[in-house]
């Protein structure tokens, strides 16, 4: 489905995939993944690069599960590192608010930059063109790379086999619904065969995808609850992927200490924390995406 020169660590959800693109003087990396596995991600790519040089290190975006590993992989490997241009002040500054990492329960290594990516701009990677093209909506910054002689399009958070990552913008007062329909939009306009997704394996009904992702940016943007009781559910399902699990008696103190936890509630939901709780805990129990054992709630991974 791809070209021998692409290869793809599909890592999970808490990690977004590694994309690894071979040119002859060495390889590019698209995403590095959430810092507390930042050991398996150079194990990964130590194995994947068999001796030859990381010359590059790209992000889609940089949210925690794309750019966690970063600053490891830059202290091993002496690549040019390439953020997106709208990303690149929140970087500088290591702006925890814009990077959405305390505010959400989750963490990142540091790292800086050596330049940025527009869209537009053109790269050249693995023999192939990819332009660069913007991919508002889950983050306002994002970028999608497509390669046209290729048909590939790496996506990123802006399109899942079966969904899309969080619209965020809409969770916190600002607007995310329309810039998400123009992404889509964008990527139905592209001449696509197989799609690389940040999560996920990639795949090539790009038809049927668009169809799934513009049928749930319909329901958020009828019920905007419905987004923030499904961010509230992503959010508790990767605190538990870090940790592993917690303590069932821990959780009212843990949710009080997320300040996205207490806000998407006040903005969306209005429930008493206890019922907010248990609402949370019972439906990631029944999409299985955590098992509740000797007092204590486990993550299912
Ligand atoms: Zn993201």
């Amino acid at each position: 489905m791809l070209p021998l020169q692409i290869q793809i660590l599909e890592r999970g959800w808490l990690s977004s995939n590694n994309i690894l693109i071979e040119d002859a003087d060495g390889y590019t990396l698209i995403d590095s993944g959430y810092h507390t596995h930042a050991a398996q991600t150079l194990a990964l790519l130590q194995h994947t690069l068999g001796g030859k040089p990381l010359t590059r290190l790209v992000n889609t975006h940089c949210h925690s599960d794309h750019m966690g590993g970063n600053a490891a992989v830059q202290r091993v490997h002496c690549c040019r590192t390439s953020v997106p241009v709208g990303e690149a002040p929140a970087i500088a500054a290591w702006d925890d608010a814009a990077l959405m990492l305390s505010c959400t329960g989750q963490n990142a290594e540091r790292f800086a930059y050596d330049d940025t990516i527009a869209p537009g701009d053109r790269l050249q990677l693995g023999e192939l063109e990819w332009q660069a093209l913007a991919a508002p909506g889950h983050d306002p910054n994002a970028l999608m790379f497509h390669a046209p002689e290729a048909r590939i399009l790496i996506t990123g958070d802006a399109l899942w086999e079966n969904g899309f990552g969080l619209i965020f913008p809409e969770l916190f007062g600002q607007s995310g619904f329309a810039a998400a329909r123009s992404t889509l939009e964008t990527i139905a306009r592209l001449e696509v065969d197989t799609v690389i997704p940040g999560h996920g394996a990639p795949f090539g009904e790009i038809g049927k995808a668009l169809a799934t992702a513009f049928e749930r940016l319909d329901a958020y943007e009828r019920d905007p609850a419905k987004l923030a009781r499904h961010a509230l559910k992503v959010m508790l399902s990767f605190s538990l992927m870090i940790r592993g699990s917690i303590e069932e008696a821990e959780l009212p103190g843990f949710l009080a200490g997320v300040p996205i936890y207490g806000e998407l509630n006040r903005r969306f939901l209005h429930l008493p924390e206890a019922q907010l709780r248990e609402y949370l805990v019972k439906d990631l129990e029944r999409a299985r995406a955590l098992t509740r054992r000797d007092g204590r709630l486990f993550s299912t991974g």
